[in-house]
């Protein structure tokens, strides 16, 4: 598919991330009014609220984008997220007989300030990237144990926490925490020694499944109704001696970031992408009857305070080994209902090269391999003052569907007890 040529002149780049062809979904608020929904077109974002009340969107739902989240959107279903995306199409295309009356609900996205763009349900984060999982698997159990047992049959994965899941631009507090080093005969409790990130995406549910009822893997792509960035921020430390036998608990509730704007499927359509080879026949419900992830660049930068930021990983998300679908179909097959609003992390995204290592463990090698910045300094893993931002972008013939970014900047810990 070609860029899509819209009235607005600064959605018809090779370069920009919001092309005609994208239309993320958002919520901003410009100087002291209310947050409410938003369109990314350009450098501009389409006041969904005004366009409403104007009378060129209509929606079964009243008010719907006059609120600071898309979930009543989102809960009206696959079909009227098509016809809202048909209806925007129309409205901004280049030629559009309303642009007249358009233009007037356009903010410059320069002056907005974003919010989070919807109320997170639930959160679970999986641990689908081989490449990671085999990296972080050497590092703790050796080559030979790498990967556990169930790995090439299971979509691994835990439940998070919903309560502490952040836009972009939030800054997030070292982690206070419970560690104890090898040689050490008791652990010890105070700030986090060895902060990491995660490079992720995030899957945005659509739909609601009913306890007791499992979904397919189609219908679970069904249900999908759109992907953010996601950083899911991690103690390593605090991990290392929490995570057995239930898992990682405060070295991940701390904090989860996300990109402001919800890039949707019909979006990222022409990007589908297989997941690779299976090295193990999966159990027939798990089974992908098409590709279903999708080929995003993926880029990682550090910058200390005050310094400019250097890149420290390219990677894409058609890399991992299940698909955000496959992870859903397992969540559900217990019988564990989803709901419209619950988020999916991926797991962290890893290539076989170094320079394609999604997380600070994998990049540094468990800190024995410290990373010089271009500006000189050097990192194990994160500092105070440090600027994490991950970026992302499906790339077309002359366009991109952006991200956006997910940004956080790491404060002190809170003194304590
Ligand atoms: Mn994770």
């Amino acid at each position: 598919m070609p860029l899509m040529k819209s009235w607005v002149a600064s959605a018809n780049t090779a370069d920009t991330s919001f092309p005609l062809n994208n239309l993320p979904y958002g919520v901003f608020s410009v100087g002291d009014n209310e947050p409410r929904c938003g369109v990314a077109i350009g450098d501009m974002i389409l006041d969904m609220s005004r366009c409403e009340a104007a009378g060129l969107i209509t929606l079964d739902a009243d008010g719907a984008f006059d609120l600071p989240f898309w979930n009543d959107v989102i809960e009206l279903g696959a079909d009227v997220w098509a016809a809202l995306r048909a209806r925007l199409i129309e409205l901004l295309s280049e030629g559009s007989a309303h642009e007249a009356d358009v233009k007037e609900h356009l903010a410059p996205m320069a002056d907005a300030t974003m919010h989070m763009p919807f109320l997170v349900g639930e959160f679970t984060d999986f641990y689908a990237g081989k490449h990671h999982a085999m990296n972080v698997g050497t590092m703790f159990r050796g080559p030979e144990n790498a990967l556990p047992p169930n790995w090439l049959h299971i979509p691994i994965g835990y439940n998070g926490r919903a309560s502490t899941v952040v836009v972009s631009g939030t800054d997030i507090t070292r982690p206070n925490g419970q560690t104890k080093a090898p040689d050490a005969d008791i652990p010890s409790f105070g700030p986090c020694k060895r902060l990491d990130i995660e490079l992720e995406m995030g899957a945005i549910i659509g739909g609601t499944t009913q306890m007791g009822q499992p979904i397919s893997v189609q219908e679970a792509d069904d249900l999908i109704f759109g992907y953010v960035l996601l950083n899911d921020w991690s103690a390593r430390d605090i991990q290392a001696w929490e995570y057995q036998p239930l898992g990682p608990f405060q070295a991940k509730a701390f904090a989860t970031s996300i990109s402001p704007w919800i890039v949707t499927k019909d979006a990222l359509e022409p990007f589908r992408a297989s997941t690779p080879a299976r090295e193990k026949d999966l159990l027939l419900y798990l089974r992908e009857p098409g590709p279903m992830l999708y080929d995003i660049d993926l880029e990682v930068t550090m910058a200390p305070a005050g310094k400019a930021a250097s890149t420290i990983a390219r990677t894409n998300y058609n890399l991992m080994y299940y698909s955000a679908a496959q992870q859903l179909t397992h969540h559900a097959s217990s019988g564990c209902a989803m709901t419209a609003g619950d988020l999916i992390g991926s797991g962290t995204i890893s290539g076989p090269e170094k320079s394609e290592r999604g997380s600070l463990l994998e990049l540094t090698w468990g800190g024995k391999e410290p990373m010089t910045l271009d500006t000189g300094e050097t990192r194990s893993f994160i500092e105070d003052g440090d600027t994490m931002t991950l970026k992302g972008a499906a790339k077309g013939d002359g366009y991109q569907i952006g991200f956006g970014t997910c940004v956080g900047t790491i404060k002190p810990a809170v003194k304590f007890p």
